[in-house]
């Protein structure tokens, strides 16, 4: 399959709806980009889910485990006090 897309002026690269919907891509959902040896551009999806509370939005990896921002957020408040 072959894909051939433009970057938009602020960098942006659309994944057509027809692979998001094939995939099961949701919006707000992160990728990773690498660039291999030879230059490639490689877009991969973060796989995994936030360790306390099961959701992948925001997703931080610690160690071999992810954990969200907004459950970041709360043991710091648990913390603080
Ligand atoms: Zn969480």
């Amino acid at each position: 399959m072959l894909n051939e897309k433009k970057v938009s002026r602020s960098g942006s690269i659309t994944i057509p709806s027809s692979l998001r919907r094939e995939l099961g891509i949701e919006n707000g959902e992160r990728v990773k980009i690498d660039v291999n040896n030879a230059g490639d551009i490689i877009l991969s999806r973060i796989t995994g889910s936030c360790m306390m509370c099961g959701g992948n939005d925001e997703l931080i990896k610690l160690d071999s485990k992810y954990i969200c921002k907004a459950c970041i957020s709360k043991i710091n408040d648990i913390v603080k006090d």
